[in-house]
């Protein structure tokens, strides 16, 4: 075992993560699967009901297949029509507009996986559940009412809801995954600055069957135009379970007192055109249609995921998405310095990859879907690109999320099949057909060319010395029989590309130079937070 491969006991937790949202969720679970020590805290008595984001998108997806939760996912999802509906009433013939997100068919080009529409609120049980199953920690009922950060640790001052005396915990890091509202974002004094907002809304979640007036399967969006009964009936992923949202004016005098169940199930049948309707109202949600970005993600050891970093409009289903993989990459990093794998300067570079992609993705939700341009999708889901120091260069794969190609991995030990792939078997044995996509998870991976043998040696190298690496090679545990694995990496015979735990590629290089043990230490170092003078030996 690697010196530093054991939890330091000097602290209660290794990381403290305020809120249970799907950020939070996301990056806890990042950190207990690697064995991080990590504790989650969370004011309310359980879940979120509120069933907020239900486009789980395409890259999201991903980031839950590598962790075998996608077929859960999917078990919990509702099929539904990508599309928004306008019509007066629901129960009156209308238009349908296009929503900008991908069909199946056309994600299938450069994905394994596929959007689900999925409720938020189905999505963090899934969460919560594996995180559990992973040794996480979660603490409900729980409030965060203070803390303070030396060099070395921070200390988290909790206070039950349940009336129990206030008490402190320890970690060497925090995590304010605590939304839009962040207690943690100003308690290290970062600003937040607004970008724009399109007023004040107020969501009724409520069971009713509405299939009468819908096409099966629904669209997503359903837009009622008629006047005095202006909203949208969002699909929850459930069938008989929806949102109904709808502008108000708390500016102009209006209180959520004004919005009694009576008069709420009376705009619900007029806007549905169903007179006789017997909605069952769970609850009213008032929230703010707009947009605004944190100014810095990190101070010291306190970092900022989610909402509590960027909020967006639901327009174009990218904010809880880019929640998540914040949290995914968030989590890879403080897991490789808490395990004395990287350096603090890693740390860094979450906030120079993260930032940028916050905040294009809070001004693009102000943007209409109308004034964006087609293939949007594609740019918020693989069009991202980091540069960071950790980026290293090489190949012009490096700082993009590495291609989906489907391949042969010959030797199914190389890898578990947590993603619920198939055997296939051929006469030289059990091979799998498996997307690339499905081969990073945990591990830097090195992946190289058929004459890669010197690569080979220096991944070896260096996993021998204690670096999660592991590699897989054209014509050793890799077959290319579709003829995408080259080509989309790009990987001449003697060269390699090199992929991060998260996925995203971080260095290339198209042959074998003299010295390949010290130049795939080198480029490994530089991807893991040291500094280019730390490479002179
Ligand atoms: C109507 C609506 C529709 C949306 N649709 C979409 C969509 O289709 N797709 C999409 O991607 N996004 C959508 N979003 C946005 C998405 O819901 C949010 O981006 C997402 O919830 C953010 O997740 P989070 O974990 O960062 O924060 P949150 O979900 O806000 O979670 C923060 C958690 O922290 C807890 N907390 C706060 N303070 C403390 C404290 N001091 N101590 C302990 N706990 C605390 C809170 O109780 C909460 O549970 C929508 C939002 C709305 C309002």
């Amino acid at each position: 075992m690697h010196a530093n491969d054991m939890n330091d006991q000097r602290y209660d937790y290794d990381v403290i993560v305020i809120g249970a949202g799907p950020s939070g969720l996301t990056t806890a679970t990042a950190l207990a699967r690697s064995g991080v020590r990590v504790l989650v805290v969370e004011k309310h008595r359980g879940l979120s009901i509120f069933p907020k984001a239900t486009g789980i998108r395409p890259r999201s997806m991903e980031i839950l297949r590598g962790w075998g939760l996608e077929a859960e996912v999917r078990r919990r999802s509702q099929p539904n029509q990508l599309g928004m509906a306008i019509s007066p009433t629901l129960a009156v013939p209308g238009q349908v507009v296009e929503l900008g997100l991908p069909t199946d068919e056309v994600v299938a080009a450069v994905t394994p996986t596929r959007l689900a529409i999925c409720g938020q609120d189905q999505l963090e049980q899934v969460l919560h559940d594996h995180l559990h199953v992973r040794g996480g920690t979660i603490r409900f009922r729980t409030e965060m009412v203070g803390f303070s950060q030396t060099d070395d640790a921070v200390c988290v001052m909790l206070r039950p809801r349940d009336g129990q005396a206030s008490y402190q915990v320890t970690a060497q890091y925090l995590v304010g995954a605590d939304g839009g509202r962040s207690q943690v974002r100003a308690g290290v004094g970062i600003e937040f600055e607004p970008l724009g907002s399109e007023g004040n809304h107020l969501a009724v979640l409520f069971d009713a069957d509405l299939s009468a007036v819908l096409p099966d399967p629904p669209y997503v969006l359903n837009a009622v135009v008629a006047p005095g009964v202006e909203g949208l009936f969002a699909t929850t992923g459930q069938p008989t379970r929806w949102i109904y949202d709808m502008e108000w004016h708390p500016e102009a005098g209006e209180q959520l007192q004004d919005w009694a169940a009576e008069r709420i199930i009376d705009r619900l049948r007029a806007a549905s055109g169903l007179p006789d309707l017997n909605p069952k109202i769970i609850g009213v949600f008032p929230w703010d249609f707009g947009a605004g970005i944190a100014h810095g993600y990190r101070r010291g050891r306190v970092f900022l995921v989610g909402d509590a970093a960027h909020r967006t409009t639901p327009r174009g289903a990218t904010g809880m998405n880019t929640g998540i993989a914040d949290g995914h990459n968030l989590g890879w990093k403080l897991t490789w310095v808490i395990k004395g794998w990287a350096t603090d300067a890693l740390l860094d570079s979450y906030q120079a990859e993260r930032e940028p992609v916050g905040r294009a993705n809070a001004a693009a939700s102000l943007q209409t879907m109308i004034d964006r341009p087609s293939g949007d999708w594609q740019a918020h889901d693989f069009g991202v690109e980091y540069a960071s120091a950790a980026i290293v260069g090489g190949t012009p794969l490096a700082g993009h999320r590495a291609p989906h190609a489907w391949t042969e991995l010959r030797d199914p030990r190389a890898r578990s099949s947590s993603n619920g792939l198939g055997d296939a078997s051929t006469g030289s044995g059990r091979v799998r057909r498996v997307s690339t996509i499905d081969l990073f998870d945990g591990s830097f991976t090195l992946i190289t060319g058929p004459d890669g043998q010197p690569w080979r040696a220096a991944a070896a190298e260096l996993a021998e010395a204690g670096v999660p690496i592991s590699v897989l090679s054209l014509g050793a545990e890799l077959a290319d029989p579709y003829g995408e694995l080259v080509s989309r990496y790009q990987l001449a015979d003697r060269g390699c590309v090199l992929v991060r735990p998260d996925g995203y590629v971080t260095w290339g290089c198209d042959g074998v130079p003299e010295r390949a043990g010290d130049r795939l230490r080198d480029v490994v170092r530089l991807a893991t937070g040291h500094r280019v003078a730390d490479l002179v030996r």
